[in-house]
């Protein structure tokens, strides 16, 4: 057979994985760019994750993104880690550079690509969470120049970790209105589709105080608008959704792998998806 090229195999490994957008987002791409490749996901057990990573060198599979909850248990299976995936503590790209299995972080690169163009009024931020994709937000937020970060978190004990490592001032969760920022970013899962689609981690009354309005930016893409987003924008405040930032990172990913950019269709496929 001539011209026949064989499949490349990359896939999404998380668990539970959910209705990953992944596929959707990087088949389409594939084949929107004639790339013979597809792009599956895998519910990989924790127990199973050592024997997952012998399949892609075995299979000669060609990478995968990494989801919850194997992003830290996979860094010392990989044979090399970029400075990101050190930085973070976190893998969230597996590829390939000959033989060997390589870890990136693309969620700092992701999180700062739809703000690094945008004007912010100052540099007074406020994070709302303190989970594991704050580390990459106050990452990208510093380097980007910004420097006034203080971060709330229900759990105070888990912020000032997160806090002395970074450099970043901790208020009280109950005392969160009180800080005037430019920049509020919600990296809660308040919001998000399902039983907490109602709730928001910031009252809409507190977007009036003061003369000025600045940036909402919820790490949220499912809805595309969360309540945070409508209450912020009702108050006169710009937003950006979190499939900004999920696009961003999944950008970086393909980039890494094919060397292309995502193309247009791709994120459309999945904008499509969203709103149904
Ligand atoms: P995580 O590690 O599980 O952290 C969750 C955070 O939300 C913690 O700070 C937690 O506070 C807080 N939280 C949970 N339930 C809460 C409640 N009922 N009230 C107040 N705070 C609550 O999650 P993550 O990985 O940081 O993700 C956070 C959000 O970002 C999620 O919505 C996720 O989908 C989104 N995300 C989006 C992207 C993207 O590409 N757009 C990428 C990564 C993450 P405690 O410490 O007190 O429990």
């Amino acid at each position: 057979m001539t011209g026949f090229k064989p499949h490349r195999i990359y896939g999404i490994i998380g668990c539970p994985l959910g209705h990953s957008l992944s596929p959707l987002l990087h088949t389409t791409a594939f084949q929107h760019l004639n790339i013979p490749a597809v792009l599956t996901p895998w519910e990989i057990r924790p127990e199973r994750l050592v024997d997952f990573i012998g399949a892609m060198r075995l299979l000669n599979i060609q990478g995968a993104c990494v989801t919850i909850p194997h992003k830290e248990a996979v860094l010392p299976l990989l044979d090399e880690l970029s400075e990101g995936a050190r930085l973070m503590g976190a893998v969230n790209l597996i590829y390939r550079q000959g033989d060997l299995l390589c870890g990136d972080n693309t969620d700092i690169s992701g999180f700062t690509a739809p703000i690094k163009n945008q004007h912010i009024r100052g540099d007074r931020v406020l994070i709302l969470g303190a989970g594991g994709a704050a580390r990459a937000v106050a990452a990208g937020l510093k380097s980007l120049g910004l420097v006034d970060l203080t971060v709330a978190n229900r759990n105070q004990d888990r912020a000032e970790p997160l806090a002395e490592t970074l450099g970043l001032k901790v208020v009280d969760w109950a005392d969160r209105q009180a800080v005037q920022a430019d920049l509020i970013i919600n990296d809660t899962p308040l919001g998000m589709r399902g039983q907490m689609e109602d709730r928001t981690p910031y009252e809409a009354q507190w977007f009036f105080q003061g003369d000025a309005r600045g940036l909402a930016y919820d790490l949220i893409y499912n809805p595309l608008t969360t309540r945070f987003l409508k209450e912020a924008e009702e108050a006169g405040w710009r937003t950006i959704s979190g499939l900004e930032m999920f696009l961003g990172q999944a950008d970086q990913q393909f980039f890494t792998w094919i060397g292309q950019r995502l193309p247009q269709a791709a994120r459309m496929a999945v904008r499509e998806a969203l709103t149904g």
